[in-house]
């Protein structure tokens, strides 16, 4: 059902979607049709790629409207069917096109086209007739019945593109990896990254590239978390790892949780509660003090040493080289490769996947020093990108450094 709202209207249509984002941008004070539908569906589409936005350049558009960005004045935004989008992922960068294509196409919207030969935007509308997919870089006619095969993407379960979708690529590094350039890392496309904060129960064992790496990783704009490699054969020994580690924390704010590293072959010796019990001992201290405490572990030892409880009570972070993680439960992230290669550093680096969305957590539960700030929020877009414009001819944004340019018109 189309409903009308007064071009004044502020109404919430949805948890993510006002009513003010459809308003057509002739300039005119004229009402705004928006299909209960679209908004109903735009919401799936949220949900399914795990957004942290939708920014709609177009929604409801009049007649003269629709003919000056060169449609037919009848089309789909017209009757308010219609929504041309920028999805947004968890780390701010655009959802390619390509992957929003086919999320729209498994929701049931009955137009969808990619709009920018970047695959930045997408048009989606919920359209009775014929359905109709289409690619305007290419033409603006019907070009597919299904974009899986047009865009080369396999369907079903744990797909790749599907891990692409739901996990975050990153990295852990110390000072064995030298000086890197973020700036670099970033680039290649990694999204987060685990600091060495140090190792053992001695202050001055703190690592050497510590404080440059949060520095740099942090200006490079990379969410961070941090392990603590340990010594520890006795709960007293893990309890003073996580003091001193607490110390090397304190006035620094995290993203992702500070990791419990548990791999000497000297703790393992000690047997299975012990373990247990460093781990619950280290990891209570750093709770205490209001952090996200996580485990490292390789996949085999975790089985061997650790009890049950451990398993589901800290955020896991599993080592397993290969390409699969042969554990069954649920893991915050595996550590899959210590050999990987990537743009900005020099030499191997170990590669991990995250499939939980820590920063936001940590950010709505105040954790990882992030408590004393009042308003913590995903960083702002770029104007550009929300500016009222984008539906008219040329639009460029800037994501990160980043330059996406392209037509918007049509659809
Ligand atoms: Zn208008
Ligand atoms: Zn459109």
């Amino acid at each position: 059902m189309i409903k009308t709202y007064p071009y004044c209207d502020d109404m919430q249509l949805s948890p993510h979607f006002n009513v003010q984002e459809f308003r057509c941008k002739c300039g005119k004070a004229h009402d705004i049709l928006v299909a209960e539908e679209l908004v109903d569906k735009l919401e799936i589409l949220f949900s399914k790629l795990n957004c942290s936005k939708i920014i709609l350049t177009s929604g409801h558009r009049c007649s003269m409207q629709d003919r000056s960005v060169g449609g037919s004045g009848t089309g789909q935004h017209v009757n308010g069917n219609a929504a041309d989008i920028c999805c947004y992922g968890q780390d701010g960068q655009p959802i390619s096109s390509k992957i929003v294509c086919c999320t729209a196409q498994d929701i049931g919207f009955g137009g969808i086209a990619n709009i920018t030969k970047e695959y930045i935007y997408t048009h989606v509308d919920v359209r009775t007739s014929n359905i109709w997919y289409g690619d305007e870089t290419v033409n603006n006619n019907t070009v597919t019945k299904d974009f899986y095969q047009y865009f080369g993407i396999s369907k079903g379960e744990n797909t790749e593109q599907e891990e692409k979708m739901m996990t975050m690529k990153g990295i852990d590094v110390s000072v064995h990896n030298g000086v890197i350039d973020w700036n670099k890392v970033k680039a290649a496309g990694i999204q987060f990254a685990i600091l060495r904060a140090g190792y053992g129960k001695v202050a001055s064992q703190k690592d050497r590239k510590f404080e440059e790496n949060y520095k740099n990783a942090k200006a490079a704009g990379i969410p961070v978390g941090a392990y603590w490699y340990s010594y520890a054969t006795t709960v007293e020994e893990a309890k003073q790892e996580a003091q001193v580690c607490l110390e090397i924390l304190k006035g620094k704010q995290f993203e992702f949780p500070i990791y419990f590293d548990l791999e000497e072959q000297k703790a393992f010796s000690t047997g299975k509660a012990n373990c247990s019990a460093m781990i619950r001992a280290f990891c209570g201290e750093l709770e205490n003090s209001g952090y996200w405490a996580g485990l490292y572990m390789s996949r085999s030892p975790f089985c061997d040493y650790t009890e049950n409880d451990i398993r589901t009570r800290y955020a896991l972070w599993l080592a397993e080289y290969g390409s699969k993680l042969n554990y069954s439960s649920s893991v915050g992230m595996w550590q899959s490769s210590s050999t990987g290669k990537i743009s900005g550093i020099s030499g191997n680096v170990d590669l991990n996947t995250a499939y939980v969305d820590y920063p936001t957590s940590v950010k709505k539960a105040g954790l990882n020093g992030y408590n004393s700030q009042k308003v913590v929020s995903p960083a702002p877009l770029p104007p550009t990108a929300q500016s009222t414009k984008p539906e008219s001819v040329n639009v460029q944004i800037e994501v990160n450094g980043q330059k996406y340019s392209g037509k918007l018109n049509k659809s």
